[in-house]
């Protein structure tokens, strides 16, 4: 396995779940990984699992960018997929009636100025080689309204045509900066513990959001790092502003769901 040699690939909120097998799947590549999470002690214990760099980044931070960009004023690979649901303090209202101005923005601030800032560092590192690959993580989220988690489905949603506007910038700019965006949905990864719970009624939650997706089981955030590095990897050399849902088929039926 060696579709990565060498390349230098951020991966952002890379301290547990999907970005945690991504920065997983990239080692195995050969790639020279820099795990990246708001929370040091996670991205230090992924870090000394694959014995690669680490450094403390919230992405909705410009000065964290900017302390990124002199440790790292090159990469390869930027994976934008730091996200934040809302709901992991506490689970207030996040509907369009009744969420709070700063819930809403919290969840921009993370999952889409984020993005922002980081697509505009990755092309900046980039431009040196002319080339490169950013993988921005959105969601099945970013496709269908989610009435219960509004911001989250608007940041996501915002996420995936910043996705589009970066790719065909760079191709404009004569650059071969590739930028696509990956979906998944009822991927198990911490995220979902605020919303499963621990009561009695955890397991009738699991088996609802089974029995809504297709394959009728969870997928695994293995199966979405195996996507990035498909993206990230020279054999999607003719792919960018492309969207790749990993779903299970959820969004192959209805939209109408009521799941994030
Ligand atoms: P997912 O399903 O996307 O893997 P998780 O909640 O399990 O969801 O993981 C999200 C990761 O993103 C966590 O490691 C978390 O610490 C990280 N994260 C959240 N907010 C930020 C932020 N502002 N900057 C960097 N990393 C963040």
């Amino acid at each position: 396995m060696n579709r990565l040699t060498g390349k230098i690939c951020i991966v952002t909120g890379s301290g547990r779940g999907i970005g945690a097998a991504i920065a997983r799947a990239f080692a195995n590549e050969g790639a020279k990984v820099v795990v990246t999470d708001r929370h040091a002690e996670s991205a230090k214990a992924v870090a000394s699992e694959l014995g690669c760099d680490f450094l403390r980044l919230d992405v909705s931070s410009e000065a964290d960018w900017d302390a990124l960009k002199a440790g790292f004023p090159h990469c390869d690979v930027l994976v934008n997929n730091a996200g934040v649901t809302g709901f992991e303090d506490a689970m207030r209202p996040h509907d369009p009636e009744n969420a709070t101005l700063e819930d809403w923005r919290a969840v921009h601030a993370v999952n889409l100025d984020g993005t922002f800032l980081g697509c505009r560092y990755a092309i900046g590192a980039m431009r040196d080689k002319g080339a490169g690959s950013i993988v921005n993580i959105s969601s099945r989220s970013g496709l269908v309204g989610i009435p219960a988690a509004a911001a989250y489905a608007s940041s996501k949603a915002a996420v995936r045509n910043h996705t589009k506007s970066v790719a065909l910038y760079c191709a404009e700019q004569g650059l071969n900066i590739r930028c696509n965006s990956i979906h998944p949905a009822a991927v198990l990864t911490p995220m979902w513990e605020p919303m499963l719970g621990d009561g009695p009624d955890r397991e009738a939650r699991m088996a609802a959001f089974v029995a809504d997706t297709p394959l009728r089981r969870f997928g695994d955030p293995a199966e979405v790092a195996a996507l990035a590095v498909l993206l990230a990897s020279d054999e999607a050399a003719y792919m960018t502003g492309a969207e790749l849902n990993i779903d299970g088929g959820l969004l192959a039926g209805s939209a109408a769901t009521p799941n994030a």
